[in-house]
């Protein structure tokens, strides 16, 4: 029997503190915020060095992700309810119930996705690290999976295979 492996990375430091609200057809939550953490397993086989992936990689990866997205009002820009414009430095956000947000571009991250959910989010930042750990075409990985927790133990899991 052939052994499998994987590797999993969550510290302390795979976190972002972020805001955000839930739109969707005839819903919209408050602007609210979470402490967010980050955790990544990465599935492959090992390579001539005994690795699936350096830990290292994974971790500058993900840290870089986390930081992208701290300290920010997340914004999906794919969602049908939230119409997304900006100038002058501004973000303006017209939701479907006829409030509005303004807020400075500064403080906010644009995301192409339809919705701020854990889910989502998790999807979001598994692109990301495929991206910036250059997979697949280096090393032997055959899925990655992220899981990102709005609060302990409250965690949405995304997984693609490669
Ligand atoms: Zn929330």
């Amino acid at each position: 029997m052939e052994p499998s492996y994987s590797v999993f990375v969550s510290k302390d430091s795979f976190k972002f503190n972020a805001a955000h609200f839930q739109i969707y057809q005839g819903f919209r939550e408050r602007l609210h915020g979470h402490n967010y953490r980050v955790g990544v397993r990465i599935e492959g086989k090992l390579g001539s060095d005994g690795y699936v992936l350096d830990f290292g990689d994974i971790k500058k990866a993900a840290r870089l992700v986390c930081k992208q997205l701290n300290e920010k009002t997340i914004i999906p820009t794919a969602n049908d309810c939230l119409e997304v414009s900006s100038s002058d430095g501004q973000i303006s956000l017209v939701c479907q119930d006829g409030s509005r947000f303004s807020l400075p571009q500064d403080d906010c991250v644009l995301l192409p996705i339809a919705h701020s959910s854990a889910e989502e989010l998790a999807e979001y930042v598994c692109g990301e690290l495929i991206k910036s750990l250059k997979i697949p075409g280096r090393r032997q990985v055959c899925s990655i999976e992220v899981t990102v927790a709005e609060a302990p133990g409250q965690e949405a899991v995304c997984k693609i295979d490669l």
